[in-house]
């Protein structure tokens, strides 16, 4: 029986573990249609609002891997900063804190462009 206060925890770990899955599935998948004997890295990109933790995905990566061709492939994290648009005046911007307002016109409608994204971006093999 888990105390309420874990439960936010365990979700986010789950959602970082089916992340992991799907990538190192869909690793496999590009391996196997390169015919390939042995993925040795595998290039992710993950962007700051993703809310995705590398350690975790790093964590979990070495415990589902062992026993496909992807064990042992070294992960490399790359971290995509958070871009937002202006809707008032379009301008593109990165927030500099956690105030999201246009920093010309200071408005406050803004829709995110990037930073937000989570996938893999290509892999190695041999
Ligand atoms: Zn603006």
């Amino acid at each position: 029986m888990h105390h309420p206060r874990d439960r936010g925890v365990t979700r986010r770990k789950m959602h970082e573990f089916s992340i992991t899955q799907s990538m190192l599935s869909l690793a496999l998948e590009k391996a196997g249609e390169a015919k390939a004997n042995k993925i040795t890295r595998i290039n992710l990109i993950i962007g700051e609002l993703s809310g995705v933790v590398a350690e975790c995905v790093q964590f979990y990566f070495d415990y589902i891997s062992k026993d496909t061709i992807a064990s042992g492939a070294s992960l490399s994290f790359e971290t995509r900063p958070t871009k937002l648009r202006c809707q008032q005046c379009d301008k593109v911007f990165s927030p500099t804190n956690h105030e999201w307002l246009c920093p010309d016109c200071q408005q406050a409608s803004i829709e995110i462009v990037s930073g937000r994204e989570c996938y893999m971006e290509s892999i190695e093999v041999e």
